[in-house]
């Protein structure tokens, strides 16, 4: 996760505040006449005045974050709506400066930035400001109190997702989904259904048809064109999903029977280690090969003989960095960071990568644990670090990743890069102690039950948003369409029947966060795309999977072309400056997961696919 300038954590959290302040500027005129000069001038204005905000309003959410108490929290409020009167401000003016013909190319693209920044944008007449912000602020605290049941007695929503991940028994894996979806998404289906009019109507006075054409603005191309991208990316990485779909039936087949799980049809949404059973790798022992499961080391045991400590394994990440070339952290980063958890406050312990500054005053906010997820979190997050220093002499509004799937894939990207073979070259472990090839299988699947699994849910999620903003799905099908949708994408079905009385969706977080979620299947595709294309510059020929570019300072330079950027310049750009592709592509996934993909063929033979 990342923490900018413009972020999208505080849009996400501070829509509801900003609607009620744009009603004090009701028809926000432009104040000069409608020239190119004056576009310019209103831009340079909108730039300077955000970027001189976006500073103290960082500082407010890092002290709150990491310390969180009244005091904090009424700071970050205050920031926040503030920051947001400033964006919806300035987000009604641009709309109207964009309309100008002859404007420079930089100036329409900041113009655009600007009206794109707001993800639920209130329209000016009086009361729908409040009436939004009323709606979004009920539909967000109803899901933070949500609670569903396991064994008749409430249960809030981080312990439910973790015993959704850990329980087995089917009864009570039913009666978890059950209740949470029943109790969490169906009292939101008015507000939702209500909000969604509302913010149509303030996506029109921005310029756009509705809220689900201004999200697929966003990506330097005509907003059908990217819906159509989008199914592109799904049809290259189908077969994989399907693949591995139909050999999780099968397993769960055998765990649970016929009666609970059938051999043919969806997949029973509940037993899939995950309350939205969008990442699988929570059931990964029900599927594991045999033999090939267990990879024969442990990355957390390994740190913990070798003797790291939390910074020290930070000091490792910043260490991947240099052996590309990239300068070491600044001294301010170890001083000012939160690398493990203070012992006599309230934190948000939530991974996440700041720059305070918008020049070099980075930092991480993690509560570091000696294990292997946060060695890989810490790669991570780092790679947040190194983007946010790369293209910080851009200018503010350029001040963001290519486009919102580039900033998560390049953690990713490099966290794919922990190797086995790396774990070596840093002394981690021991030549001899390299798994042989025959425990790949094993470490693909692994990665396959999160990384692939995720892939049709990424996808569904704004492609039922998308059909509610543009009335293609109707205020009573909200709920089969949902369904519909998931049955489609992911061959998955609820455990029980479900009517328009509920409302499914509004039982994941971003629907009723309103937080857009492509940026999620984008960064899963984009990962291995960056990193197909690093492993081919370092001349790599083996298996890809096996790939780490470690040391390799001319990836680390092709790496710089594409960060250094930032959003100054469409997103097609950025990724040829790297991979030399202006195509986004499913591709370098495909090649990745390839022998796992012929091993489950294999174990797939005879048995029942699709659904
Ligand atoms: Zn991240």
């Amino acid at each position: 996760m990342i923490r900018t300038g413009i972020s999208t954590l505080a849009l996400a959290l501070s829509f509801a505040a900003a609607p009620a302040i744009a009603q004090k500027k009701p028809a926000a005129t432009p104040s000069a006449a409608l020239t190119t000069a004056a576009a310019d001038a209103f831009v340079a204005e909108a730039e300077k005045a955000l970027g001189d905000f976006s500073i103290p309003a960082s500082q407010a959410a890092w002290v709150n974050a990491t310390y969180i108490n009244q005091d904090t929290d009424a700071l970050q409020a205050r920031f926040n709506s503030e920051q947001t009167e400033l964006q919806v401000k300035y987000a009604v003016e641009a709309a109207k400066y964009a309309a100008i013909p002859g404007l420079s190319p930089d100036t329409a693209r900041k113009l655009n930035l600007l009206r794109n920044s707001l993800t639920l944008p209130a329209p000016t007449r009086p009361g729908a400001a409040v009436e939004l912000a009323t709606l979004t602020t009920r539909m967000s605290s109803a899901y933070g109190a949500g609670k569903g049941t396991l064994d008749g007695k409430p249960i809030n929503g981080s312990d439910i997702e973790a015993a959704m991940g850990t329980e087995r028994d089917p009864a009570k894996l039913q009666e978890m989904w059950v209740s949470w979806h029943d109790n969490v998404g169906a009292p939101m289906r008015g507000d939702y259904n209500r909000m969604v009019s509302i913010a149509n109507e303030g996506a029109v006075t921005l310029g756009y048809k509705d809220v689900g054409t201004l999200w697929r603005s966003g990506y330097d191309m005509d907003p059908a064109a990217f819906a159509r991208t989008t199914d592109t990316l799904w049809k290259q990485v189908e077969p994989l999903y399907q693949a591995l779909h139909t050999y999780v039936r099968w397993k769960l087949n055998e765990k649970y029977g016929d009666a609970v799980q059938s051999k043919t049809g969806p997949i029973r949404a509940d037993l899939l280690g995950n309350m939205w059973a969008q990442e699988w790798g929570n059931i990964y022992d029900l599927v594991a090969p045999k033999g090939a499961g267990d990879l024969g080391f442990d990355t957390g045991e390994l740190l913990k003989q070798k003797g790291y400590d939390p910074v020290k394994m930070v000091k490792a990440g910043e260490g991947f960095y240099s052996s590309l070339g990239f300068d070491p952290l600044p001294e301010t980063f170890w001083t000012r960071s939160q690398i493990t958890k203070p012992a006599d406050r309230e934190v948000i312990c939530h991974a996440s990568a700041w720059d305070l500054d918008n020049k070099d005053d980075l930092r991480i906010k993690m509560c570091t644990k000696v294990n292997g997820d946060d060695f890989v979190t810490i790669h991570h997050e780092l790679g947040h670090n190194y983007y946010q220093r790369a293209y910080n002499k851009q200018p503010f509004l350029y001040l963001n990743g290519a486009n919102d799937g580039f900033h998560e894939a390049i953690g990713d990207f490099v966290a794919l890069s922990i190797t086995p073979d790396y774990l070596v070259q840093i002394g981690l472990l021991d030549q001899a102690k390299v798994p042989s090839a025959d425990k790949d299988i094993g470490l693909l699947l692994k990665q396959a039950m999160d990384k692939v699994a995720f892939l049709p849910f990424g996808l569904l999620i704004d492609k039922w948003r998308w059909g509610v903003f543009s009335g293609s799905i109707k205020p009573n099908g909200y709920e089969a369409a949902w369904n519909a949708l998931r049955l489609q994408y992911q061959g998955v079905a609820p455990p029980v029947e479900r009517d328009e009385t509920k409302f499914d969706p509004g039982a994941k977080y971003h629907v009723p966060a309103g937080v857009p979620y492509t940026r999620y299947f984008l960064a899963r595709v984009l990962q291995f795309q960056f990193y197909d294309a690093a492993c081919k510059q370092a001349g790599w020929t083996g298996p890809l999977h096996r790939c780490s570019f470690y040391g390799n300072k001319e990836v680390g330079a092709k790496l710089d072309a594409m960060l250094k950027l930032g959003q100054s310049k469409p997103w097609p750009d950025a990724l040829e400056a790297f991979t030399g592709s202006r195509e986004m592509s499913g591709q370098a996934m495909v090649d990745y997961f390839a022998p796992l993909k012929a091993w489950l063929d294999l174990q797939n033979k005879g048995k029942p696919a699709g659904w």
